[in-house]
């Protein structure tokens, strides 16, 4: 589908922004993308608490970011952090309904 592959990805200090190819255009708040990474450490796998791993955290830069496959995006973070896999699909999901999760 169109509306689940990006055309365009760019970033700044503060916000990451996906144009779809749809046109559709998504802007994430860098420190919310980080806040909800969806590895199993930040979600609170390996016996910690949702939020344990992420909630000290009061400001984050994106270093860099690089596509998986066809399918998602993955971002290495100012604390070091990069083993969160954003899909494409939750990520426009997310844009859509900031309920969905990432
Ligand atoms: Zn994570």
């Amino acid at each position: 589908m169109l509306s689940t592959f990006p055309s365009e990805i760019s970033h700044d200090e503060v916000e990451l922004k996906i144009i779809w190819k749809d046109s559709f255009v998504s802007n994430y708040s860098l420190i919310d993308l980080r806040k909800k990474c969806p590895c199993a450490t930040c979600r609170g796998g390996h016996g910690g608490k949702v939020g344990q791993a992420t909630g000290y955290i009061q400001s984050i830069k994106l270093l860099s970011w690089k596509k998986v496959g066809r399918y998602a995006l993955n971002f290495y973070w100012s604390d070091n952090h990069d083993t969160g896999i954003y899909t494409f699909d939750n990520l426009r999901a997310y844009s859509e309904n900031s309920s969905h999760e990432l």
